[in-house]
């Protein structure tokens, strides 16, 4: 029965996928929405959980995962042990040094404008207090209550990420903040960012009127061919979503910064 039903998906999907893919190949890179709930396809023995829930993890930060929109029912609490425990914080950190070490690197002595662009949510500033009302992923992402939560302003900040802000301004990068949140929210982001201790950028960029409705990666795009013809060289970039990575002027060097718990296209 469900060799059957992958097979009647599998069929279903084919012609979605072509249809996308000839979309625009360059900003849209793979099919938007595949509309699986794969959690009727999984059977692990209870003994696998752990691995499988590693496995699927480790497929999302390598990009490999098809669209979701919700984390698998079996890895509820394993994505939950993994967000509060040590893995995450210790990942994060990971990603700051090794992106750090590289913002090292950089040849900076020129006057070009060398910019160092961050993404905001689970990038500079944590949802966490707010996903862990909201199971940590398991819930479908609902904007209205998401909102309700950025209007508080009290994000905390991701301490590696603040720590990496602070380095590569004080190398003499143009820090570009680039966010998937809206033009109404600039004001409490702003105040927000600057309560965590994020207080310097060239620019902080926000979806306007016209960019809503775009996905994130043709969005962000967008903004980073504006940012390149502004003259500056982007030669970092951090982001906890792909899409805050992939497209047109890419940044030189991406750090992926990661997040089990939910995939923005
Ligand atoms: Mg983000």
């Amino acid at each position: 029965m469900i060799f059957l039903k992958k097979i009647i998906l599998i069929l279903s999907i084919f012609p979605l996928a072509l249809c996308q893919e000839n979309l625009d190949p360059d900003v849209f890179p793979r099919p938007l929405i595949i509309e699986i709930n794969e959690t009727h396809l999984q059977e692990w023995p209870v003994e696998e959980v752990q691995s499988q829930c590693t496995s699927w993890r480790v497929a999302g930060e390598a990009n490999n995962l098809n669209p979701w929109k919700t984390i698998p029912e079996e890895c509820a609490d394993y994505v939950k042990e993994y967000m509060t425990g040590k893995g995450y914080a210790l990942d994060l950190q990971r990603v700051s040094n090794e992106a750090a070490l590289y913002a090292r690197s950089v040849d900076l002595s020129g006057d070009g404008k060398i910019a160092w662009v961050f993404d905001v949510d689970e990038t500079l500033l944590s949802n966490l207090p707010y996903y862990a009302e909201h199971g940590y992923g398991m819930e479908i992402f609902d904007s209205m209550k998401f909102d309700e939560w950025v209007e508080m302003g009290i994000a905390p900040a991701i301490d590696s990420s603040l720590k990496l802000y602070e380095e590569v301004l004080s190398l003499g990068f143009k820090v570009i903040l680039l966010t998937g949140r809206s033009e109404r929210h600039r004001n409490i982001t702003v105040e927000n960012l600057v309560q965590a201790g994020f207080h310097e950028w060239d620019k902080l960029i926000v979806r306007s009127l016209e960019d809503q409705g775009k996905t994130a990666t043709r969005y962000k795009s967008e903004k980073r061919n504006e940012i390149t013809e502004d003259g500056y060289q982007i030669l970092g970039n951090s982001g906890d979503q792909w899409s805050d990575l992939l497209g047109s002027s890419m940044s030189i060097r991406s750090f992926k910064l990661p997040n089990p718990m939910y995939y923005i296209p």
